[in-house]
């Protein structure tokens, strides 16, 4: 029996989280040893116009026993997207330590990439973004408010505790793929500090991966090599900013971002991990049953997978597959016109094995 938190949030989230849930029920039903006990949580938006936070004070203490979270997207149109995002997913992702954020890329079948690809297969990443700290760490102020002398600072932070085990996780996931190839990705021509440390860390921690080639790109160089030679890549590691960044224009190559899913990952697991879409709440379509619910299908197979149910995970994605592979069921983001709930029943239909 696995906990499994269910947080919507806002604007779509509270359409594709349920349609997720529905797909792990189906799942739950055909494999007998699986089974999940949800838990939903009403945090987001509305609970911030009646308590003037996003979640409870002491809602990580009701997460932490669970065995994983399932998280839709944080982001209301009356609420500044800084307090949305500080106080639900990041208070989350901190709380947890959920230091390495994953991003698995590669072209499902039927699914039109921008790029002009000789083989799907040309394009098939993993994304490790660097997610506890770096240029996201919180750490700064403002003075002079409103002055013409004012200032504002955003300070990065990079320890050398939280660059090792980052770049440990990504020679691992590297290691674990077909390829055993992982390109650091970097800025130390311009940041002269902690971008070498960065590049020197990386360095120190191959030593301990003699099986994993490597290189190293600055990140406006990644930008166009994904672009230009895409199946020079394989599993790249990036700042918490570059990585933000570069995982955009990686689902964006690969077709939608109503596609791409990711994880919060403690790879100690001391904590639960978040999966989720890496979509926002999408204002323009929300309430219309238009959301594409792919990107939180995948996200639950990565959760699967965490959850070492690999068999699980497996018939999911070929059920994603064999749904993605027809554009009568692509949704509006795709050119097509289903809905959500019509791709989540052919998911649900898709997992029984083919007569
Ligand atoms: P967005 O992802 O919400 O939307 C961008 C565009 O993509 C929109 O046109 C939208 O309709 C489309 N789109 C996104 N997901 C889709 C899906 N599943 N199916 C079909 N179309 C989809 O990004 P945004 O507009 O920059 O942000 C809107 C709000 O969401 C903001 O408040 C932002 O802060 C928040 N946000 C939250 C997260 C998160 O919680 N992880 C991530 C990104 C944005
Ligand atoms: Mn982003």
């Amino acid at each position: 029996m696995y906990k499994i938190a269910l947080i919507p949030g806002d604007g779509i989230g509270k359409e594709v989280i349920p349609a997720g849930q529905q797909i792990l029920q189906a799942l739950s039903g055909m494999e007998s040893h699986l089974d999940f006990e949800f838990s939903a949580f009403d945090w987001g938006g509305d609970y911030y116009r009646l308590h003037h936070k996003m979640m409870p004070d002491e809602g990580l203490n009701a997460l932490k026993g669970m065995d994983a979270i399932l998280f839709g997207s944080a982001g209301d149109p009356d609420i500044p997207d800084h307090i949305t995002l500080w106080g639900l997913r990041l208070k989350i992702c901190q709380g947890f330590d959920q230091y390495a954020n994953v991003r698995p890329t590669r072209i499902l079948p039927g699914i039109e990439s921008p790029l002009k690809l000789k083989h799907q297969a040309d394009l098939d990443w993993v994304i490790i973004r660097e997610n506890s700290e770096g240029e996201y760490s919180g750490v700064g102020g403002r003075v002079h408010a409103g002055l013409p002398i004012e200032v504002a600072t955003d300070l990065s932070m990079m320890t050398r505790a939280g660059v090792e085990r980052i770049m440990r996780y990504a020679f691992k996931v590297a290691r674990s793929r077909a390829k055993k190839h992982l390109t650091i990705v970097t800025k130390s021509n311009a940041q002269r500090h902690a971008m070498v440390m960065w590049d020197e860390i990386g360095m120190q921690i191959s030593q301990e991966f003699p099986d994993v080639r490597w290189d190293k790109e600055l990140v406006d160089a990644a930008t166009a090599r994904m672009v230009n030679r895409p199946q020079t890549l394989d599993t790249m590691v990036a700042t918490n900013l570059h990585a933000d960044i570069l995982s955009d224009l990686a689902a964006a190559l690969a077709g939608s971002l109503g596609i791409a899913p990711t994880g919060n990952i403690d790879p100690e697991r001391r904590y639960p991990s978040m999966f989720e879409p890496i979509h926002g709440s999408a204002f323009d379509i929300m309430g219309k049953g238009w959301a594409n619910p792919i990107g939180t299908f995948w996200s639950c197979a990565m959760m699967l997978e965490h959850l070492n149910e690999q068999a699980s995970a497996k018939r999911l994605m070929q059920a994603i597959e064999r749904v993605t592979a027809q554009t009568r069921l692509h949704t509006r983001d795709l050119g097509g016109l289903a809905t959500t709930a019509q791709v989540t029943q052919a998911v649900i239909d898709a997992l029984q094995p083919s007569p």
